[in-house]
């Protein structure tokens, strides 16, 4: 792959437009390190990133340089995709979170409408909470190409936009750990404020750069990653929705399950010790042992009034 194509004049916080900050990363970028698997869900962590600054005003971790949004819509939608297992175990963590939350909507639920989908592996679930119709939206054919036969149709090929679900006006917009990869984070929440029905619900789930699991792991953690053009924190994804429009916000912690051997991938371990661990591992066949831990990620929620 090419060096990154990065925009050369500095943008603001992408969430209050503020223009004071501190620094909170350096620029670590090997050019040569680049490959299919650097824009794709779930890689091995790289430890590469952006330069990234803290909004002294709404307490956003931001890349100030990012690459443009062309590069980033080619790079998504061609990137590799190797992740089914642990799409289907993250959306199982996902779905747990935003359970207590819908349960607000009476029987008759309109759409769902589910923003960087990946392979859909949220899309049945949503279904069997009797959503209708249930809409994915993934830049990445990959993603698709790898969805189960049955969802594969129910999946929009695009980025979303507010011109894109036509007159379907939704009751659940989701996001799911995909805030942080887009150039306009304050984009998509005045649009899916936008398309929502009233009393219509947005759902978003972010890493937390605050929580202390990142703090613990500073710049080691895997949420330091050249996908990653924001960070949020409590603050920063409140401040989101309220200036979306979006009201009783409410935020609550993730756990997430995933198998012992997947949390070893991400671990920011040497890779040597990692595939030694792995093999032990298996070995003892614990390898598959699902471990629930508070990640660092949190589901917020806001109503359209
Ligand atoms: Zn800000």
């Amino acid at each position: 792959m090419k060096p990154l194509p990065t925009i050369s004049i500095e943008r603001s916080c992408p969430i209050c437009g503020g223009r004071t900050y501190e620094q909170f990363a350096d620029k670590r970028i090997a050019d040569e390190r680049f490959n299919e698997f650097t824009y794709s869900s779930r890689k091995q962590p790289e430890f590469m990133c952006f330069r990234l600054v803290r909004c002294k005003r709404c307490d956003l971790v931001y890349a100030p340089n990012p690459p443009s949004p062309e590069f980033l819509g080619s790079a998504y939608s061609s990137a590799s995709y190797d992740s089914q297992v642990e799409a289907q175990d993250a959306a199982k963590s996902y779905a747990h979170a935003l359970q207590p939350y819908i349960s607000r909507f009476s029987e008759e639920r309109g759409a769902a409408v589910d923003v960087g989908a990946g392979n859909g592996a949220l899309l049945p679930w949503l279904q069997k909470q009797g959503f209708k119709p249930v809409i994915g939206i993934e830049p990445s054919l990959a993603a698709i190409k790898a969805a189960h036969p049955e969802i594969a149709p129910l999946i929009l090929c695009d980025m979303f936009s507010e011109t894109l679900l036509n007159n379907i006006h939704p009751t659940l917009i989701c996001s799911f750990m995909t805030l942080e990869h887009i150039s306009d984070p304050k984009a998509f929440a005045s649009n899916a404020f936008k398309a929502l029905q009233p009393g219509g619900m947005v759902a978003i789930i972010v890493h937390n750069w605050r929580a202390p699991l990142n703090r613990l792991l500073g710049l080691r953690s895997p949420i330091i990653d050249v996908e990653h053009l924001q960070l949020f924190s409590g603050n920063s994804i409140d401040s989101l929705l309220r200036q979306a429009g979006f009201q009783a916000i409410q935020r609550t912690s993730l756990i997430n399950t995933y198998p012992l051997d997947y949390w070893l991938k991400l671990s920011p371990l040497p890779t040597s010790f990692k595939q030694i661990i792995a093999l032990l591992l298996k070995r003892v066949a614990l390898a598959k042992l699902p471990l629930s831990i508070p990640v660092g990620n949190m589901l917020a929620i806001g109503i359209k009034p």
